[in-house]
């Protein structure tokens, strides 16, 4: 073989070897991720998107006894399914970050896509390696906005590979418990949940975005399903839940994130 060939088919190999490593590593965090075992470590960390004082001060005063109803909400929720797990997730709140994550593309070039999901995990690696304790399990970016600034915040997203996610929240004592509505939706999206509405209309999909899809009669429905969004009142009309107390995770969530087997 010459050598030319042989430095290529040696560099082939440890690419391949590269991508392997990863993507056994997101598989055993991921399998590790849904055995709901152990209890799993969330950090949030605060972001201020915009330098008014609500804000600023959102983000410096942010204290994890606000989250308490995300902990409250996930004990209930796998007590109903009967998951032998007393604590299953347990939040902390990260010191700010002070950089940006970079935004999506807004192409849906599946290479562009790519390189902006492993761009957005350097960029948590690196605002996050300073932080004091251990690697947390699942990290959530909390972006916060001032409402009278940007009454419409841009989409929230969480990530299977990496486990993380980007959330845009209002700094508005107000929206706190909406904002941990949205907080828990981003949370399940990394652990593998989908969503459950029509992107058109925000109407949840009947019935995998329905909490109670065989409740009779079907509507008005009690609560909103967590992926499905909003609490359905009839086919053609919902609301956002006022807070987690008025959320369910429905049978198709819990099966995407392994909390039954089957339906
Ligand atoms: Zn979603």
């Amino acid at each position: 073989m010459a050598k030319g060939n042989y430095l290529r088919a040696l560099r082939q190999l440890i690419l391949l070897t590269i991508l392997l490593a990863v993507a056994v590593g997101s598989y055993l965090s991921r399998a590790r991720s849904t055995s709901w075992e152990e209890p799993l470590w969330v950090t949030l960390y605060p972001i201020a998107a915009d330098e008014r004082p609500v804000t600023q001060e959102t983000v410096r005063d942010l204290s994890k006894d606000r989250f308490a109803d995300i902990e409250a909400f996930m004990e209930r929720e796998t007590g109903r399914y009967g998951v032998p797990i007393a604590r299953p997730i347990r939040i902390d709140v990260g010191r700010p970050v002070t950089s940006q994550p970079p935004a999506p593309p807004d192409s849906r070039n599946p290479i562009r896509i790519a390189l902006w999901s492993i761009g957005l995990r350097w960029w948590a690696w690196r605002s996050t390696r300073d932080q004091p304790g251990a690697t947390p399990d699942i990290r959530l970016f909390l972006v916060y906005h001032d409402p009278d600034l940007r009454p419409q915040v841009p989409h929230s997203l969480g990530m299977r590979e990496g486990l993380i996610g980007i959330v845009h929240v209002f700094a508005d004592r107000r929206m706190r418990q909406q904002n941990n509505v949205v907080i828990a939706h981003e949370m399940l999206h990394t652990l593998g949940a989908t969503d459950k509405y029509a992107p058109d209309d925000n109407q949840p999909l009947f019935p995998i975005g329905y909490a109670e899809p065989d409740r009779e009669p079907r509507y008005p429905q009690a609560s909103a399903e967590i992926m499905g969004g909003r609490v359905p009142l009839s086919a053609t009309e919902a609301v956002i839940p006022d807070s987690l107390r008025e959320v369910r995770v429905g049978p198709y969530t819990a099966l995407e994130i392994r909390w039954i087997e089957s339906l």
